[in-house]
């Protein structure tokens, strides 16, 4: 069985990470989504359990005091964290899970884990993230406010980053990605293969 892998992807909320994974995990099939638990409100079309495991406040803060996150972070208010067991046994397997966090949590997955991959999508300017954000319709004002603030911070790690992906076009922002992905998942140390 060849090696699973991490898959950490960042960017500023609006990007199109969402849309990009989505494609990508219909054209990868030893692909898995780690589902992220948070406080943050559901939003029109997310669906429990397949978006995000919705969680209070006081719930998150006791899964944080047994240990149950691989990384968590505080993002835009609100507590996001990815469950621990899924990620492990799903590694276990040999399969390539996604991580889809922000910076801060990729900052602590890359301190205590060596086997990820690390892909930052950023969008082409400023402006377009802001107009692809109201255009989502689905954050307030104020919201939006946040959002934008913390892209800035957000693209300031890219050079943390292996890859670093420009959403101008998506279709070629899912090819490139998944180039990338083929590209590591032939890396010697990932396959399993014996000769005689
Ligand atoms: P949104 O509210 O737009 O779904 O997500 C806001 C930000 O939180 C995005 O940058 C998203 O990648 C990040 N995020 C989602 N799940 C997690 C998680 O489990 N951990 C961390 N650190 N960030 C997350």
């Amino acid at each position: 069985m060849n090696k699973g892998f991490l898959l950490v992807v960042s960017g500023p909320s609006g990007v199109g990470k969402g849309t990009i994974l989505h494609d990508l995990m219909n054209m990868q099939k030893n692909l898995v989504y780690s589902v992220s638990c948070t406080t943050r409100k559901k939003r029109e079309g997310e669906i429990e359990g397949i978006s995000y495991f919705i969680t209070t406040y006081s719930e998150f803060e006791k899964k944080l005091d047994n240990k149950e996150f691989l990384e968590y972070a505080k993002v835009h208010n609100n507590y996001y964290g990815t469950p621990k067991d899924f990620v492990e046994q799903k590694i276990n397997e040999g399969k390539i899970v996604i991580l889809e966090i922000d910076v801060q949590g990729a900052m602590n997955v890359k301190k205590n884990s060596k086997d990820g991959v690390y892909i930052f999508v950023a969008p082409p300017s400023l402006d377009e993230l802001q107009r692809r954000i109201k255009g989502r319709g689905t954050e307030t004002e104020a919201d939006i406010d946040i959002r934008m603030h913390n892209a800035v911070g957000e693209l300031s790690y890219i050079q943390e980053y292996d890859y670093l992906i420009i959403n101008d076009h998506i279709n070629s922002a899912i090819n490139d990605i998944n180039e990338i992905i083929n590209a590591e998942k032939h890396k010697v140390n990932r396959i399993d293969y014996n000769f005689n």
